[in-house]
């Protein structure tokens, strides 16, 4: 079994009586334990994608099974359920809660779900992603990949077998971005899936997989032939 299932999957928004296709019938699987980057230019569809294989919205054709359910037909409330038992997300911007240490900004998960606040696991996320000494520090007292390190704690505390990050390097300079991508290489040495969505070539040359897409079809899906291994930079 795979853990996403897509299968002519088609996206139109509405505004008012226009219709906008984003994805225009796309079929792929992504195995447990790929680490997968999405490419593609502006408005090829990346985004709308993501926004359907991370549960935030719906498709209006085709099908899509996560972790052995169908994922395209469920309620809202099904979905954000889903969403948050299956999906740890990473984005661009961070997304911290500006007034929230960084410990409680890694729980906040924990809050939305029906699982039980576990400090340790909380403790255990920072410390994996370095920021054991960092539990106190608001966002604004951290640099930005320390955020994104945050953010990175944040998508594990519930333990869900996929990790999506959306252009989680685009405001990271390139060392701090190598970072990032070493933490998601050991990620997925361990054992969680990765998907990513980028713009930038050295950055999709980390994962195992590209899958490129253009007018919102899947325009090609190789295997990376040579994997960039991410080196961090020693610590001070
Ligand atoms: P990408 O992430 O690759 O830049 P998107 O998925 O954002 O591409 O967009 C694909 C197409 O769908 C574009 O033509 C875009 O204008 C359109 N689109 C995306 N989101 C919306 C929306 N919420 N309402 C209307 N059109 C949208």
């Amino acid at each position: 079994m795979a853990l996403i299932e897509v299968q002519d999957l088609k996206k139109t928004y509405k505004i008012g009586t226009v219709e906008v296709p984003a994805l225009n019938g796309v079929t792929f699987k992504v195995e447990y334990g790929e680490f997968v980057a999405i490419m593609g230019p502006s408005g090829s569809g990346k985004s709308t994608l993501m926004n359907l294989i991370g549960c935030l919205d719906r498709p209006t054709g085709g099908k899509f099974i996560l972790d052995g359910s169908d994922a395209s037909k469920l309620t809202d409330a099904a979905r954000a359920e889903v969403r948050n038992r299956k999906i740890g997300f990473v984005f661009q911007s961070f997304n911290l809660l500006p007034k929230m240490s960084a410990f409680k900004n890694a729980m906040l998960p924990m809050m939305y779900s029906s699982q039980r606040r576990d400090p340790k696991r909380v403790r255990e996320a920072l410390e994996s992603v370095g920021l054991g000494h960092r539990f106190h520090h608001t966002p604004m007292q951290l640099s930005g990949g320390e955020q994104q390190r945050v953010a990175v704690a944040r998508a594990l505390v519930n333990d869900p077998p996929v990790i999506f990050g959306d252009e989680p390097t685009g405001n990271l300079d390139s060392a701090t971005g190598v970072e990032i991508m070493a933490i998601f290489q050991r990620l997925n040495n361990e054992g969680k899936t990765v998907i990513i969505v980028t713009h930038e070539p050295d950055i999709a040359q980390h994962a195992k997989r590209i899958l490129r897409f253009r007018d919102g079809l899947l325009e090609s899906d190789e295997q990376v032939e040579e994997q960039l291994i991410a080196v961090p930079r020693p610590r001070e």
